[in-house]
């Protein structure tokens, strides 16, 4: 529920500091009792009445506001219903007031707040799927958004014996007469208040200091003592992840580096130097190190620079997940970025609009998907994209100039744009990546080379089309490389688009041409190459196909494009085919007379929930169709689709909707599956292929479809991207329907006419506004 007069209230106060006071001695028993007092004004422009501020589920024993003339605290009355205290009081300058509260702090239902387990008490400052996602509110008085930073200190009283490990710097300890201590702990750089933190266990420090770009920083690591050689292990890269980040992102700001061990079981958090780290990651292996470097990295991305509101998380999240990717290369070498980067990508193009369940560009999400699988994924993989087209150096400098320019501040995206923009891209391309939903896929579609004035001329039309998009992608910088036949090769940037024609002329006669042989753009298609004058057994994961090479005399580039779209059906001229609408294969490259190869695809439509396989052929198994499923074949884009007979197949289990197919001699062209049946051989040639037209297309608010004859038993079927039925309908003997589409949200859809039950004749369109 969003009530705007209390938004307006709540945000129309500019906290300055909190200083938190709690007695934890109970922690326990899960209760605690605080005093928190908070400086504040009102912000430019506001009148504030009525003072409010965020707490949940406390007990307000009394509040007091201190007269700025007397200096003397009075008491106020106040309202209090667990989520707003409202004083009965106006704010017309800086002013301090002080809260007094008890009680048992929360957890979200999902993830976030308070957690006692055994010797450990901590907090987890946001929550999954709480609103707002903030969760300074568990815990103390608060403005609790993403825009309102503050100085915090914290003062923990705690059972003697046991650490209270808060954020910042810690100032000192006080022993009490009831054998207690009181841990004091202070920053001096103004966060948002889900990134304060307290932690409390029996821990010791590891302590020392890494030589920053500018300063010496203090590590201070909190771990109880059979943690602290595993810590000490598992961290042996912090050192160069801070110097990597410097590097990229500029000076670390905060006054240290710092993670608390917590025994929970489901990733971290980000608090401002004092991190809470699972003890599951710290096993004394650098198993898990790409979380450590995650949670550093919002040090810059989040904590230094934060969303301005929750639908933009990806500024924090994206680019945290990025910066793994970062470390990895950094530490590890390309190779291992690349391979972080496509594990990513595929994970996103398989899996990221099922995980969420719906297709989003990685702006401006929803509140249930602010921690979703585009924000974290998708946006990883656009950054990895973002940056390619940049190139490393304006990379760093337009990462480095949003740190500085927007310094302990917030930023939304379209402030991203207007920065990154200015440093060697676009912002029609930035939108594109970052504020659109889907992928670019670009296919070549023919290539004429000819010789003129002593350089070879070549013509490329291509096909432009997109995956789950809801738009067509336009201006795309692409690297489209040329080979001649002794690998010679020659890489020309161009910009792909609405266009769909390219010229470029070489020094030599192309052999082999492709778009994005180096990965750089997170496209819809996966692919791979193996050059080797070997023979030999290569898994192409990536490109998801098995490539067994048998003969091989001489050097052969082999490419393997897996294709996350639907395959050319204009070019199939079979009887009683269905084709897959959901993936084809591009293999090309330049092979040795001598190549020989068999290969392994693996067709999947089975729906794990779990989101670790399948879904990858469901619409076309989703009969249990095992038996009926072949191979197409075609030698080039412009040629008809022909069934492939020399394959051996393996079902497996009939009814698993999983199995093999052995190319038993795999030739340059596409491949995709199809199904073949006797049921339904009254089909596609009757209507003449393609013969259905949907315009306009992208559209808003309707369509018209027309095919080509009318019949009767006809209806047609519109799906969405996920298979899912949107509307089905009988034709009414016509040959043509306006559809209104109004009801439709953005991204591609399918439209197919069945007769008699069986598909005729499917097209695709997409819904834009
Ligand atoms: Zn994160």
């Amino acid at each position: 529920m969003f009530n705007p007069s209390s938004a307006v209230s709540i945000d129309s106060i500019n906290v300055l500091s909190y200083k938190i006071n709690i007695d934890f001695t109970k922690f326990k028993s899960k209760t605690l009792s605080s005093s928190t007092v908070i400086k504040c004004k009102p912000l430019k422009n506001y009148s504030v009445k009525k003072i409010k501020f965020m707490l949940l589920k406390l007990n307000v024993d009394s509040v007091f506001f201190k007269d700025s003339i007397s200096n003397k605290y009075t008491k106020v009355d106040f309202e209090y219903n667990d989520t707003l205290i409202i004083l009965n009081k106006s704010l017309d300058y800086t002013s301090e007031i002080c809260i007094y509260y008890h009680g048992n702090p929360q957890k979200d239902e999902m993830w976030g707040g308070f957690y006692f387990s055994g010797e450990y008490a901590f907090n987890l400052g946001v929550a999954f799927s709480s609103s707002p996602h903030n969760f300074g509110r568990v815990w103390f008085p608060c403005i609790d958004n993403f825009t309102d930073k503050a100085i915090f200190s914290y003062s923990v009283k705690v059972p003697r014996g046991y650490t209270a490990v808060c954020g910042g710097l810690f100032i000192d300890t006080l022993q009490t007469p009831d054998n207690c201590t009181i841990w004091n702990w202070s920053h001096s750089i103004p966060i948002n208040t889900y990134l304060a933190s307290i932690a409390v266990a029996p821990y010791k420090f590891v302590e020392y200091a890494i030589n920053g770009r500018n300063t010496v920083i203090p590590v201070k690591l909190a771990a109880i003592a059979s943690d602290t050689s595993k810590l000490k292990s598992s961290f042996k890269n912090l050192k160069n992840a801070v110097e990597i980040f410097e590097d990229y992102y500029g000076k670390y700001l905060f006054e240290r580096v710092g993670y608390c061990l917590v025994p929970f079981n489901s990733g971290a958090m980000e608090h401002a130097c004092n991190i809470a780290y699972p003890i599951y990651a710290v096993d004394g292996t650098l198993a898990f190190e790409t979380l450590m470097a995650h949670e550093l990295s919002h040090h810059w991305w989040g904590n230094n620079v934060t969303c301005s509101n929750a639908s933009d998380m990806w500024i924090n999240e994206g680019w945290a997940s990025f910066s793994e990717a970062l470390f990895t290369e950094k530490i590890y070498g390309e190779e291992a970025y690349k391979k972080y980067i496509n594990k990513i990508h595929k994970e996103v193009l398989q899996f990221s609009h099922l995980k969420d369940a719906t297709v989003t560009a990685v702006s401006n999400v929803s509140h249930q998907n602010t921690y979703g699988s585009h924000v974290y994924k998708k946006g990883a993989d656009m950054v990895h994209t973002i940056r390619q087209s940049m190139g490393d150096n304006n990379f760093k400098q337009a990462c480095v100039s949003i740190m500085e320019k927007y310094k302990f501040n917030n930023i939304n995206t379209s402030d991203f744009i207007g920065e990154f923009s200015k440093y060697g891209t676009s912002q029609f391309f930035l939108k594109q990546m970052i504020s659109d939903t889907g992928f670019c896929h670009f296919t070549i579609f023919k290539q004429n080379s000819e010789f003129k004035n002593n350089l070879w001329e070549t013509d490329v039309t291509y096909k432009n089309r997109t995956r789950m998009g809801n738009h067509i992608y336009d201006s795309i910088p692409y690297e489209l490389y040329v080979f001649d036949k002794n690998f010679k090769k020659e890489i020309f940037n161009v910009f792909l688009g609405k266009n769909e024609n390219i010229k470029f002329q070489s020094k030599f006669k192309p052999e082999f041409i492709c778009f994005d042989f180096d990965g750089k753009v997170s496209d819809a298609i996966t692919d791979e190459y193996i050059l080797t004058d070997k023979t030999g057994n290569y898994n192409l994961d990536y490109a998801m196909m098995n490539i067994n090479i048998t003969a091989n005399d001489d050097t052969s580039l082999l490419r393997v494009e897996h294709h996350w779209n639907y395959p050319d059906e204009y070019f199939l001229d079979i009887p009683g085919i269905t084709i897959s609408k959901e993936r084809f294969w591009k293999v090309d490259g330049i092979l040795d007379k001598s190549f020989k190869a068999s290969a392994i695809v693996n067709y999947d439509g089975s729906k794990l929930t779990s989101y670790t396989s399948g879904w990858l052929d469901n619409k076309l198994l989703q009969n249990n169709a095992e038996d009926s499923i072949i191979l197409l074949y075609r030698p080039d884009a412009i040629s008809n689709w022909q069934i492939e007979n020399n394959i051996t197949k393996s079902t497996g289990g009939k009814t698993d909707k999983k199995g093999t197919i052995t190319i038993n001699e795999l030739k340059k062209g596409e491949y995709t599956f199809a199904l073949k049946g006797k049921q339904q051989s009254s089909g596609i040639n009757e209507f003449n292929k393609k013969k259905i037209k949907i315009y306009p297309n992208p559209a808003e608010e309707y369509i018209y479809a027309i095919w080509n004859e009318s019949s009767s038993n006809t209806y047609y079927e519109i799906t969405d991207f996920s298979g899912k039925i949107i509307l089905n309908k009988d034709t009414e003997n016509k040959n043509s329907v306006k559809i209104d589409t109004c009801g439709f949200i953005n991204g591609s859809y399918f439209f197919t006419l069945f007769r008699n039950g069986l598909p005729i004749v499917a097209e695709s369109f997409i819904i834009s506004r």
